[in-house]
């Protein structure tokens, strides 16, 4: 039985996960226990922000995320588009349009694209990369993130050799039971953790990631994923609250709250301070100002929807997601008075996480618009942090002429969810 900390107490906590990046499972379970006290937040936002600012600065990065398509083969029972739900409008973007969707982000100033989709057998080795190719020569200075999924080692090492340089493949929960509790059987922990450690053994810019607030989550479930993130290091983490989606299992389970996952968001930042870490859609679904309040408490990344305007409403993972009506270019412009209101600044870039250095052809992935990589060996990132300081290294972009200035957008009136009404107060930092 964990006993409710003092503020004081809690404080020490945040100072010793400061100072050693992790802190035991009694500790973590105290911390969280401790989240509502008044005035921890704030102390946690305050050193999350501080973390932040000594290794990427100012800087937020975006990311283009185009979901190119909404087939899946399988049936989590949180998402809206798993294959059991006949509701959805199923959709595939074409090789053109994706091509499109990537040249109309480049000239709104994005230096990543994310494709991201259900697991779609359509979507084979062969087309993956073609498209791949495709788009890495027509856009050399950008990086490319595939979120499809879990794949054989096989194909990932195909798509990496195509040009891809990162994948997102959250890991949805590391407590084995809970993982049970929210997939249908046949879908298993043991091979995403597999294709985690594929994916980073082959060199990709591994995120992986879980929803906050999921039916059945507990503090111990949370523990288990800070200590599985711990472990596997990724360079990104993508963490937003569980929302239901009306035509799937878990249509009458409460939703996540927006207080939990920024409080999360503080001990990742705390825990790997290189982390590339979003604030992410759903966390701006769930609270208006919940993508500001993500940036306060140390994300450092926004991916906003780059789809054709005509397909966003059919990739509904959760019930009404946000920016769905909106073009490219208001979302861009949107965003940007929102990392501006906090003090942040958007910067056009890669945004590759500080320290990684890809093994693979460095020509691909090593832009001169780029900062310097961080000197010394070539090693991998997972090497390099947690167990030495991180090393003095000042990647702000805006101090640095090689950044173009990113283009002028026409202010879009910023809109807002339904689901917003029933929100209050987020803890301020
Ligand atoms: N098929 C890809 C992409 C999945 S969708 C993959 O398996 O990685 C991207 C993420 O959306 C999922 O990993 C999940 O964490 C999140 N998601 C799905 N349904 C959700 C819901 N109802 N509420 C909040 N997030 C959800």
């Amino acid at each position: 039985m964990i006993a409710f900390p003092s503020l004081n107490a809690a404080a020490d906590l945040v100072e010793k996960l400061e100072r050693e990046r992790m802190l035991s499972r009694g500790e973590f379970k105290s911390l969280l226990a401790g989240r509502t006290l008044p005035g921890l937040t704030a102390r946690l936002f305050e050193r999350a922000r501080a973390a932040r600012r000594a290794v990427y600065g100012d800087a937020v990065y975006l990311r283009g995320l185009i979901e190119f398509t909404n087939y899946c083969r399988k049936d989590c029972f949180y998402c809206g588009i798993r294959k059991s739900n006949a509701r959805a409008e199923r959709y595939r973007l074409s090789r053109e349009q994706i091509l499109a969707c990537c040249a109309q982000g480049r000239a709104l100033g994005f230096r990543t694209f994310v494709l991201q989709g259900g697991e779609d057998p359509y979507f084979n080795d062969r087309r993956l990369a073609d498209i791949i190719g495709a788009v890495r020569a027509a856009h050399p200075d950008c990086a490319l993130t595939l979120s499809l999924g879990e794949r054989s080692r096989a194909s990932y090492q195909t798509l990496f050799d195509a040009g891809a340089d990162r994948y997102l493949l959250r890991h949805e929960s590391a407590a084995p039971g809970h993982y049970r509790s929210l997939h249908p059987a046949g879908h298993s922990l043991r091979n995403r953790m597999r294709c985690l450690s594929d994916l980073r053994d082959i060199g990709y810019q591994v995120g992986c990631g879980f929803m906050v607030g999921s039916p059945g989550q507990t503090d111990d479930c949370l523990i288990d994923d800070l200590f599985f993130i711990k472990d596997l290091q990724p360079q990104m983490v993508g963490i937003g609250p569980f929302i239901p989606h009306k035509d799937t299992p878990f249509a009458g389970e409460q939703p996540g709250g927006a207080p939990l996952t920024v409080f999360l968001l503080g001990i990742l930042r705390l825990m790997d301070p290189a982390l590339l870490l979003p604030a992410t859609t759903a966390l701006g679904t769930i609270h208006p100002q919940g993508r500001e309040a993500g940036l306060r408490a140390g994300a450092n990344v926004l991916m906003p929807n780059l789809s054709p305007v005509a397909v966003r409403k059919k990739y509904m993972l959760y019930d009404d997601k946000i920016c769905t009506g909106d073009e490219a270019a208001e979302c861009r412009a949107c965003l940007e008075r929102r990392v501006n209101a906090v003090g942040l600044a958007v910067v056009v870039s890669r945004g590759d996480c500080a320290g990684f250095l890809r093994a693979a052809p460095a020509s691909a992935c090593s832009p001169a618009s780029e900062p310097a990589p961080i000197p010394g060996p070539v090693v991998r990132r997972q090497d390099q942090f947690f167990s030495v300081p991180i090393p003095a290294f000042n990647p702000i972009p805006e101090l640095s002429p090689a950044f173009e200035p990113i283009p002028a957008f026409v202010p879009a009136p910023i809109s807002e969810s339904p689901l917003t009404a029933k929100i209050t107060e987020l803890p301020h930092a």
